[in-house]
């Protein structure tokens, strides 16, 4: 049983399993450690050794030139788009991407348009990427394309290698960047058995999330050619993305990309037991079969929605997320072991007993 969710002993109280998001993973004590022993400097006068030390770190890995620590995998993002892009352009993403639907409030800074190209599991349809980049008079410019994996709303799903390198190659023979929201990049690089720098090569710039199941408190990092770094550095700086002494904080994002990535294969692991208990509770709810550590449980044939169902699994005992009104969201993690996955099952059973009319 893990600290996060041990029984309260005396009281008999129980905390509730949460499984809302990876992002609520605490750092290890190692990453204490690291974070107290960082040299640091002033990242925002001149530079601090141990953000330095991260960014070129985290770009050796994946086999960039260059790094930019950021305060959150949004702000990557966006700098990716305005790093590579010109006003009046467009940028194009798989229609459920999460810079889509989660982060398209930077279209409305950038002076650019967002096009959603339909896709299947996350993985972008390639004709449709074609139409879109083909152009035209009464067309707009495509300045960049943004691919995601893992992909959070189709279910942590992993596009193939070869996908990845076929969309890349077709925006690259039209001279159109990519980038790869790469927030959970290393869950999709356990899953697939390849080093991340592999998924890395099929776009030009990839951001990272440390604070997800990495378990570092903050932050992402930007890798890309330095030409592009050197603009998103500037802009991270318009943006108010610069940082003093960050280097307290990138010390355990270092730690983090150089220790706590082999472990993700847990969380999988855990996923899995997850998807493969809820689907023996019946049929009225039914779990996606997750590739990493995100599961989707379609709860429609209930009765219930999915913010009833979000209330009900709480008094329960688990958190989770509303994912639509048809789904609920589960995300493993560093804190959650076997036994907070069989409770979590109790819970789902628990309130599926109890049905619309309780
Ligand atoms: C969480 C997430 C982000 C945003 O990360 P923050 O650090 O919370 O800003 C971006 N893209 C994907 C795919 C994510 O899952």
């Amino acid at each position: 049983m893990s600290a996060l969710n041990a029984h309260d002993g005396g009281a008999g109280i129980t905390t509730p399993v949460d499984l809302r998001s990876d992002t609520v993973t605490r750092p290890t004590q190692e990453m204490y450690e690291a974070m107290r022993a960082a040299p640091i400097g002033d990242d925002g006068l001149d530079f601090d050794p141990s953000v330095r030390a991260l960014e070129e770190g985290v770009a050796g890995l994946l086999g960039k030139e260059q790094g930019l620590f950021v305060p959150s995998c949004t702000m990557a993002n966006l700098l990716a788009v305005l790093a590579q892009t010109g006003r009046s352009e467009q940028v194009l993403l798989e229609s459920t991407a999460h810079m889509f639907t989660s982060e398209r409030g930077a279209a409305t800074f950038t002076g650019l348009f967002y096009l959603g190209v339909r896709g299947q599991r996350g993985a972008m349809n390639l004709n449709e990427a074609e139409d879109a980049l083909k152009g035209g008079t009464h067309k707009l410019h495509t300045g960049l394309l943004a691919m995601e994996t893992s992909h959070n709303n189709a279910g942590g799903t992993v596009p193939a290698l070869d996908h990845m390198a076929a969309v890349y190659r077709m925006a690259e023979s039209r001279g159109v960047p990519v980038h790869l929201d790469g927030a959970r990049l290393f869950n999709a690089a356990v899953a697939l058995g390849v080093a991340a720098e592999e998924m890395a090569a099929s776009a030009d710039t990839v951001s990272v999330c440390l604070s997800k199941g990495l378990s570092a408190p903050v932050g992402a990092v930007l890798v890309g050619p330095s030409a592009t770094l050197a603009r998103a550095r500037r802009l991270r700086r318009m943006l108010g993305g610069t940082q003093r002494q960050a280097g307290i904080m990138a010390a355990a994002g270092l730690y983090a990309v150089q220790n706590m990535v082999t472990r993700l294969s847990d969380d999988h692991r855990h996923a899995l037991m997850l998807s493969t208990q809820i689907n023996q509770l019946g049929l009225a709810i039914s779990a996606s079969q997750p590739q990493t550590n995100i599961v989707q449980v379609d709860i429609s044939k209930t009765g219930l929605d999915s913010l009833t169902w979000v209330d009900n699994l709480e008094r329960a005992g688990l958190r989770v997320r509303p994912w639509g009104a048809d789904r609920l969201r589960c995300v493993t993690h560093r804190h959650i072991d076997d036994d907070d996955i069989h409770r979590a099952v109790q819970c789902f059973r628990a309130v599926l007993k109890t049905g619309p009319d309780a």
